[in-house]
């Protein structure tokens, strides 16, 4: 489809008096809304017919990227597939047509959802309890945090203000801990990517309330020395918050609550295959051990995304206890697979066993002048969505692929082609892969001057006057 036929605001279509819609006869009572909350003249909205307003949509959604359109290896973000029966559970008028302040005894069965997953979720990581109220990751941290905080104001230990953070960290957790108030604490990775104990134990004393991790860590790498971490952040006074965006490696055979984590949140958008991108809808519930449950606070009035959880259950359900063990080893396979078959043209800085995701440092050939961003652009050409580019930032040209567990070795033996081919192109055609993308709709956008400078309002756009 020629996109250059289809305009890219439906205020450009609009053409006077052609409406699309009729609205039944008003059969209420005439009221006179009054003047200072009135409009003063009409909303300029867009006038266009039905079939218009239908192609002007469909062809814009064309232009989306999504894992029900190709190989999706966004390092981080676990993109595996959404398998369709969550969504058919998810469209059930029995769950879709409720109301959080209906009457409990006419919602019994949504009720039930929510308690299955709080228990299937504590038995998964090994915690007591969870709230399923956080709507993301990052909610899910800050609610973590406040109730580390509440934990050490219960108890006057005020002095705590301190969050330790490893250098490898997504940067949701040293935002999570500036908002909910606390200071930022680094502490370096070793040459081997994992924690530095050495460098941790200069930062441990009484100010410190809590330490957060993900194991494995954003390098794909399990941190070995997990319990000796624990121990030292524990005998200091400090709780363990353990960030579960990495669990998926770990489904059903490891336990962060047995590696002696205090909080937990969880990503059901990443671990439990519940769609996620473009801004959510997701799901960050948060898990505590002991009686850490009486500082759960009020982030959410209701019972969080409920159709988010209600898709995760499924999934969880589908699978069963033995099959979800299966997801972590098949998840670590795909992508020791790929690590491998492509670390002889792409530079690999950590060379240690990895789980299900991995870091690669640019091409392994410097002189071409070909950066990751130009490899992820190109990338686009193939019809494959990049991976996470320069994060971690622990690597000047980092690259991070997570395949998951869903893809076939059909999907990821084209992907290992392809790169390979980009490495060669980068040696003998480097203007080639410099200028990519040259078959999406939209070339190289400067994103410096995007983020510098937003205009978040189209110049032509008549909505801009209401
Ligand atoms: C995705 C991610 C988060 C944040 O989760 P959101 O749901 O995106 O807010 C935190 N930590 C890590 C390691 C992540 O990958």
């Amino acid at each position: 489809m020629n996109n250059q036929l289809y305009s890219n605001l439906i205020f450009e279509l609009s053409r006077p008096e052609r409406i699309g819609s009729s609205l039944p006869k008003n059969e209420f009572p005439h009221h006179d809304i009054p003047s200072s909350v009135s409009r003063s003249h009409a909303a300029e909205l867009p006038e266009c017919d039905e079939l218009t307003v239908v192609r002007h949509y469909t062809n814009h959604s064309g232009n989306n990227f999504g894992v029900d359109n190709g190989f999706y290896p966004l390092g981080s973000c676990t993109m595996k597939y959404n398998p369709k029966i969550n969504d058919e559970m998810a469209a059930k008028p029995e769950f879709l047509n409720i109301h959080p302040l209906q009457p409990e005894e006419t919602t019994q069965g949504s009720l039930t959802v929510t308690t299955m997953l709080r228990n299937i979720l504590s038995n998964l990581t090994g915690m007591d309890d969870f709230t399923l109220k956080p709507c993301a990751g990052a909610h899910g941290e800050l609610t973590g945090l406040m109730i580390i905080r509440s934990y050490h104001e219960s108890r006057q230990d005020t002095k705590r203000t301190k969050v330790i953070v490893p250098d490898s960290a997504h940067g949701t957790n040293p935002a999570s801990a500036a908002v909910c108030g606390l200071e930022v604490v680094e502490v370096k990775s070793m040459a081997d990517g994992t924690v530095d104990l050495e460098d941790l134990a200069t930062k441990l004393d009484d100010t410190v309330a809590a330490m957060m991790m993900t194991n494995p860590n954003t390098l794909g790498l399990f941190e070995h020395d997990i319990v000796k971490i624990v121990e030292m952040v524990h005998k200091c006074g400090g709780l363990m918050y353990y960030d579960g965006a990495n669990l998926n490696p770990l489904l059903g055979v490891c336990r962060p609550g047995d590696m002696g984590f205090d909080v937990v949140h969880v990503n059901l958008h990443k671990t439990f295959s519940t769609p996620h991108g473009g801004g959510g809808p997701g799901s960050g519930p948060v898990g505590v051990r002991g009686n850490l449950a009486q500082y759960f606070p009020h982030v959410n009035p209701y019972h969080g995304n409920f159709l988010v959880e209600l898709r995760a259950l499924t999934y969880i359900l589908t699978l069963g206890r033995e099959n979800i063990k299966e997801v972590g080893p098949l998840a670590t396979l795909n992508a020791a697979y790929i690590k491998e078959q492509l670390k002889d043209v792409y530079e690999l800085p950590i060379t240690g066993l990895s789980k299900h995701e991995f870091v690669f440092n640019g091409l392994a050939d410097k002189s071409t002048g070909v950066t990751t961003m130009d490899v992820a652009k190109r990338l686009l050409d193939f019809g494959f969505h990049a991976p996470t580019i320069y994060f971690p930032l622990l690597f000047h040209e980092a690259m991070m692929i997570e395949p998951t567990e869903n893809e076939s070795v059909e999907t990821i033996d084209k992907f290992i082609a392809v790169m390979r081919q980009i490495a060669q192109e980068a040696i003998e055609q480097p203007e080639l892969v410099k200028s990519a993308p040259h078959n999406t709709p939209i070339k190289r956008v400067d994103d410096v001057l995007a983020a510098r400078q937003p205009v978040l309002i189209h110049p032509e756009n008549p909505a801009e006057t209401v």
